[in-house]
This record gives C-alpha cells, structure tokens and sequence, in this order.
C-alpha cells in the first residue's frame, strides 16, 4: 500500500494489533504514518484518508474508530440490498443524523453517532444505504428497512429523543 496520500503528500501504513488504533499521524522524520489495526478490511486505509479529506477538521481516535466500524459494516449490507458500496463519509449537520446522496454515491452520518450503540450506529447507515435503492420515505423503503432490521423503530426510536438537542447545537450534547 505504497500509493496511499493525503492531500498530495504520501502516507506510509503501518499495521498494528490494537483495535481502535487506526490514526494518521507523522514519525520522527516527519513522514505521514497510517496505523491500520489488524485485520481491517482492504480498503479500510484509502476510505478512512478519503473521510478525512472530505472532513477537513482534524478527526478524533472516536470518530476515527466509527468510521472504522461504518466501512467494515458497509460492504457487507450493501451486498444484502445489491447496491454499490458508498463512499461513508462523517458530518456535524446540526439538523440531521445521516443523509444519502445517491447520485454521486455518498453517504454521510453524524459524528455524535460514535457515542450510540452499535445497533444505532448500525440502524443509522442502513437506513441511508436503503436511500441507494429507494430514494423517499415511501412505504416501499420502509419495507425495505423492515426486511433487513425489523426492529429498527426501536433505534431509531433512540436517536431520535436525542433529535432536539441535535437541533440546537453543531454536535447533539450526550
Ligand atoms: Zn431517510
């Protein structure tokens, strides 16, 4: 994995066995170095350097570690709904927990994400994943939703007594 960058410069990867230990960071010489836990996915470095492209904040080790945890859960749902894996990108929205841009195949999840269980987390990016296939909230898509996780009103549920506190400032106060 020699050909990995960020923002033109080459990044050099380094696997590691701690889990939560994917980071970007630079060695004595000044040189990008990307730990990548073992045991990641393929193309868990190049998605992670995407996200932190496409966020232009510095990233956290937590939502370092939610990204980590969307790619690896990404493939394999999108393979249960026969859609192109997305890129899974972060966001701060002050209004929103997740949203699907399907035309260029995007799908973005709120930050504060990474302090719900995995279930929410999980619930969040299936649904803008089913976004890929039915793009409205019509009976169809829930039907979809239902038939992948049929107790997903339950996590929604969680997120969303959180939703007016997400309204209010950039990140939902946990
Ligand atoms: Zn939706």
């Amino acid at each position: 994995m020699t050909d990995l960058t960020f923002q033109g410069q080459p990044v050099h990867s380094r696997l590691v066995r701690n889990l939560g230990a994917l980071r970007l960071s630079r060695d004595p010489r000044h040189r990008l170095v990307l730990q990548i836990p073992l045991g990641a996915p393929d193309n868990t470095a190049s998605l992670f350097l995407q996200g932190l492209s496409a966020s232009f904040t510095p990233i956290t080790s937590t939502e370092a570690a939610l990204l980590l945890s969307l790619h690896s859960a990404a493939p394999e749902l999108c393979s249960r709904l026969q859609v192109p894996v997305p890129r899974v990108e972060l966001f701060h929205s002050c209004k929103l927990w997740g949203s699907c841009d399907w035309e260029h195949g995007i799908v973005r999840l709120h930050a504060a994400l990474a302090f719900f269980p995995q279930s929410v987390r999980e619930e969040a990016l299936l649904h803008e994943l089913c976004h890929l296939r039915i793009h409205d909230h019509s009976p169809a898509f829930w039907q979809l939703l239902t038939a992948q996780m049929p107790d997903w009103p339950y996590w929604e549920g969680v997120l969303r007594q959180r939703k007016g506190k997400a309204g209010t400032t950039s990140v939902p106060a946990l």
